[in-house]
C-alpha cells in the first residue's frame, strides 16, 4: 500500500511517501518546506500563504522523487490538529482536494500521535515512556490500552515555545530552540533560574520571564547570553527529566522515546540518555524524523487505516485543539 502523507500544522509543509508492499515500510520521499518568520516568531497567516505557495510545488516534487504519480498514491493522511488554525486549513484543503478530486481514502491524522509513532516504528520499541517536546507540546505520555495517556505535561507554554521566545527577545532567528543550544556550549556560569515542577507537571513561563529579565541587567554582554542560554537549558531539560525520571520509575516503563522538534537538542537527549541508562533501560530518539514530517502523517494513517479507520470526508474537518489522549489507539 502506498500512502502519502502531509503534515502542516505550523511551520513545515511536509509531504511525505512511503510504501509497505512487500512487508517492510520503505520511504520513497520526505520532502519537507519549511517557513521560517524574517523576525518575530510564526505568523498564522503568513505561515499559511506559504503553505499554500509550497503545497502544489512539494506534491509534485514527492511524487516525482518516488518516480509515482498521483494516481499510485492508496491512501492520502494529512495533519488535522493540533496546530495553527489557517495553517492547519490550508494543509487540509491541500489534502481533501486530492482526495476528492482522485477518490482516494483519506485519513485526519492527530499531530501529536504521528510523531510518537515514527519514533516507536523506527526504535521497534513496545510501549516506551513518551517524551513529547515540541514548539507548542510538552507531554510525558506512556500507552494505556487503547490510549496515550499523560503522565505529565507543561501546565503552560510548551518548551520549544520558551526557547523561541527567549531567542527572540535577544534578537535571534526563528527557530531560535538550535540557536540557543548552540550558544549554550559557550556558556560556562550557571545563572539561577526558577525551577518549578508540581508533581509530574511542569511550569514554563516563569522562567520564560525570568531569563528574559536578565537582559535588563547592566552590564549584559554576549557572553552573558552563553551562559544564560546555557543555564535555561540546563534548568528546563532538568525540569523535564526529573518528572520523565518520576514516570519512569512509577510506570516502570523499560524504554524512553524522546520526539518532537526540541528531540533535535543533543544536550536533552544526553540528560535523559543519562538518566535511561542510570535505570538501565533503552533510550530511542527518532534522529532527522524529530521534527515535523510527512513521514509521520503517512506511517501513522497506514496504521489507522489497518487497524480499519475510515472516515467520512466531513470527519476531515480540522481539529485546532485536538489532545493527544483523545486518539483511540487501535493498533499494537
Ligand atoms: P516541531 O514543531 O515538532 O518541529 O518542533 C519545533 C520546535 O523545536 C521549535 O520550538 C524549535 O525551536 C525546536 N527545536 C528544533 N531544533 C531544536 C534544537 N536543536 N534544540 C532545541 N529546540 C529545537
Ligand atoms: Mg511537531
Amino acid at each position: 500500500m502506498i500512502v502519502l502523507g502531509i503534515e502542516g500544522t505550523a511551520h513545515t509543509f511536509g509531504v511525505g511517501i512511503i510504501n509497505d508492499s512487500g512487508g517492510e515500510l520503505k520511504i520513497l520521499a520526505d520532502v519537507r518546506k519549511v517557513y521560517s518568520p524574517a523576525e518575530g516568531g510564526i505568523n498564522p497567516y503568513f505561515a499559511a500563504e506559504f503553505m499554500a505557495g509550497n503545497a502544489d510545488i512539494a506534491i509534485k516534487e514527492a511524487l516525482k522523487i518516488s518516480d509515482l504519480d498521483i494516481r499510485d498514491i492508496d491512501l492520502l493522511a494529512f495533519s488535522q490538529g493540533p496546530g495553527l488554525g489557517p495553517a492547519l486549513r490550508t494543509a487540509a484543503t491541500s489534502a481533501r482536494t486530492l482526495s476528492l478530486y482522485h477518490s482516494i481514502p483519506l485519513l485526519g491524522v492527530n499531530h501529536c500521535v504521528a510523531h510518537i509513532e515514527i519514533g516507536i516504528h523506527l526504535g521497534h520499541l513496545q510501549n516506551p515512556l513518551i517524551v513529547y517536546v515540541s514548539g507548542g507540546n510538552t507531554q510525558i505520555l506512556i500507552r494505556r490500552e487503547n490510549f496515550y495517556g499523560i503522565f505529565g505535561e507543561t501546565m503552560d507554554i510548551g518548551l520549544g515555545n520558551l526557547l523561541d521566545k527567549f531567542g527572540r527577545e535577544f534578537g535571534l532567528k526563528h527557530p531560535q530552540g538550535p540557536k540557543v543550544e548552540d550558544l549554550a556550549k559557550s556558556g560556562k556560569n550557571f545563572i539561577d533560574l526558577p525551577y518549578t515542577v508540581k508533581g509530574a507537571n511542569l511550569c514554563l513561563s516563569g522562567l520564560l520571564t525570568s531569563a528574559i529579565r536578565k537582559k535588563s541587567d547592566e552590564n549584559f554582554t554576549y557572553k552573558n547570553l552563553c551562559d544564560l542560554c546555557y543555564s535555561l537549558q540546563e534548568t528546563a531539560f532538568s525540569m523535564l527529566v526529573e518528572v520523565s525520571e518520576r514516570a519512569l520509575a512509577h510506570l516502570n516503563a523499560e524504554q524512553v522515546l524522546l520526539t518532537g522538534g526540541v528531540g533535535n537538542n543533543k544536550r536533552l537527549q544526553e540528560m535523559l540518555m543519562l538518566m535511561a541508562k542510570e535505570h538501565n533501560v533503552k533510550f530511542f530518539v527518532p534522529e532527522n524524523y524529530c521534527s515535523d514530517n510527512g513521514i509521520m502523517i503517512a506511517l501513522t494513517g497506514l496504521k489507522m487505516f489497518k487497524a480499519g479507520i475510515r472516515q467520512k470526508f466531513e470527519e476531515t474537518k480540522v481539529k485546532q485543539r485536538f489532545r493527544t489522549d483523545k486518539v483511540e489507539i487501535l493498533w499494537d
